[in-house]
């Protein structure tokens, strides 16, 4: 790819992510409250007021409101412009890492599961069935299609991630949701084995880290809940990034 095609494709794709992030936005906020994704308006939250096609654009809108609403003045949360930076970033990122190719489509569609699911659980603690099934169908047509991970591979990573997650909920008597173990399964499918298992272990460390972290400086006690679908999220984005460098690393390190 010439200098300028690339240039061009990765203007192109972090557009797109920014657009792909402000439906994001919208998945974040109505599935857990059981809204419908496809029909009705974006309000305010505040007043309630319909939002025009110039409220919407993806960041743009919110650096020309400055942050409030038009109708109301309400503050309009920096989540959303959040969301739809880190879904262009993410989106170029992969780009980056994996060019134009057919396995790049599901990877992009992957990261847009992972950042709903992130911020769905981080408010709510939860993570919606319809997400999960949306990303099962997902795995599944579009890994049939690209075929970058065999089929053994993807069902191995599905059910050793699935099947941990659901290990540690038994022994811990409810310290894992059932969420976190079907977003597992999923993502185990995406990734295939070992590159989910490692995205798994790496989530695992990153939130065990935070954990002791909370605890140390008393902003979370020993009883609340810290949600683990973020770091399933994170863990299994570096893997997809970097897995396959970590894992030769590994292997060539330990065999001398
Ligand atoms: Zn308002």
């Amino acid at each position: 790819m010439g200098k300028q095609a690339f240039v061009f494709n990765a203007v192109i794709i972090t557009l797109l992510g920014m657009c792909i992030g402000s439906f994001l936005n919208v998945v974040i906020y109505r599935l857990p409250r059981g809204e419908s994704i496809l029909w009705g308006r974006s309000r305010c939250p505040a007043c309630g007021h319909g939002l025009a096609w110039y409220d919407l654009l993806p960041v743009v809108s919110f650096i020309l409101l400055r942050g409030r609403c038009r109708t109301c003045g309400a503050r309009i949360s920096w989540l959303y412009p959040g969301v739809e930076l880190l879904t262009g970033l993410l989106f170029l990122v992969l780009f980056w890492r994996f060019g134009v190719t057919a396995a790049l489509t599901k990877y992009l569609f992957l990261s847009a599961v992972l950042i709903a699911a992130t911020f769905i659980d981080l408010q709510h603690y939860l993570i919606p069935d319809s997400l999960v099934i949306t990303a099962l169908v997902g795995g599944i047509v579009l890994g049939t299609a690209t075929g970058d991970v065999g089929a053994i591979s993807a069902l191995v990573g599905a059910a050793a991630s699935g099947g941990f997650l659901f290990l540690v909920a038994v022994l811990s008597g409810g310290g894992m949701g059932g969420g976190d173990i079907k977003l597992a399964f999923v993502t185990g499918l995406f990734l295939g084995w070992p590159l989910a298992q490692l995205g798994l272990f790496i989530g695992i460390c990153l939130g065990g880290v935070l954990a002791v972290v909370l605890l140390a400086f008393r902003i979370k006690g020993r009883k609340d809940p810290i949600p683990f679908g973020p770091f399933i999220a994170l863990g299994s984005i570096i893997a997809l990034l970097w897995g396959n460098g970590i894992i030769g690393w590994y292997f060539r390190f330990f065999s001398g």
